[in-house]
Order: structure tokens, then C-alpha cells, then sequence
């Protein structure tokens, strides 16, 4: 499937969101790095989710194939434990529905993907953004 700019912005602000981590072995990648990917637990094709920072996590290549095919139980299991399993049936309900991005919306998204990125690449953020994460149950 086509990366669109939002998929590229997505795919940035994700793996920064994570620490250019991994979150199932926890290695660690440069920023640039192509070893390192965002991982849709349900797939692009669901635009509803597509950029959706609930659905998606930082993977490195090889965890990218275990959790996307091989193993997509002990994935379905992480989404519960990060989400809740609300969380993760609400999740799974925006996944079913159908959603039409209207132009207006993809520039809307994009304009706010990039301020998140901003956000998180100022150093006073970072930590806040690291305090969130000790808190995750990973
Ligand atoms: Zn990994």
C-alpha cells in the first residue's frame, strides 16, 4: 500500500512517541533508521485507525514480523495490557467503522501531526513525555 505524506509524518511522530524503541525487545535505533517501524496492529486498509496513536507502536523489523503475522495473539495481548481491554474494544469498534478523509481533514491531520512532532522533539517535553511512559504497564 501507497505511503501518503500522513503516513509519513504518522510513521515519525510514532517512533519518536516510543524513543525510536522497540516495544517488544526494547532495541534501541536511530532516528533515521529504517530497522524500525510503525506497526499497525489493524492494518492501513482501516483508514478509520490508520493514524491513530492507539493502534499504532514503534517495532523493529524482525518483532514487526513475528507480532504481524506469526504471533498475533501475544500482540492482541500487548494491545490489551497498553490499552485496557475498554480501551481495546473501543479500538476495535473505530477499526469496523468506516471513515472517509475528506481533504480538509488529511491537511487538519497533518498540521497537527506535525505539532506533536515539534513537541516532542523539544528537550522540556521529552521528559515529560519519558514520565508518561514509566508509567506504561511495558
Ligand atoms: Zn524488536
Amino acid at each position: 500500500m501507497k505511503r501518503t505524506a500522513e503516513d509519513i509524518l504518522f510513521s515519525k511522530y510514532i517512533r519518536l512517541r516510543d524513543n525510536y524503541t522497540c516495544q517488544r525487545c526494547g532495541s534501541e535505533h536511530e532516528s533515521n533508521s529504517s530497522g524500525l517501524h510503525c506497526s499497525h496492529y489493524f492494518g492501513r486498509s482501516r483508514k478509520s485507525v490508520r493514524w491513530d496513536n492507539r493502534n499504532c507502536v514503534a517495532l523493529c523489523y524482525g518483532c514487526h514480523m513475528v507480532w504481524g503475522s506469526k504471533d498475533r495473539e501475544a500482540y492482541r495481548q500487548f494491545m490489551i495490557d497498553k490499552l485496557t481491554q475498554e480501551g481495546f474494544d473501543e479500538l476495535l469498534l473505530d477499526s469496523n467503522t468506516i471513515k472517509r478523509w475528506k481533504k480538509d481533514e488529511l491537511k487538519q491531520l497533518r498540521r497537527e501531526l506535525r505539532d506533536k512532532i515539534k513537541y516532542l522533539e523539544t528537550d522540556r517535553c521529552y521528559e515529560l513525555h519519558t514520565h508518561e511512559r514509566d508509567d506504561s504497564t511495558l
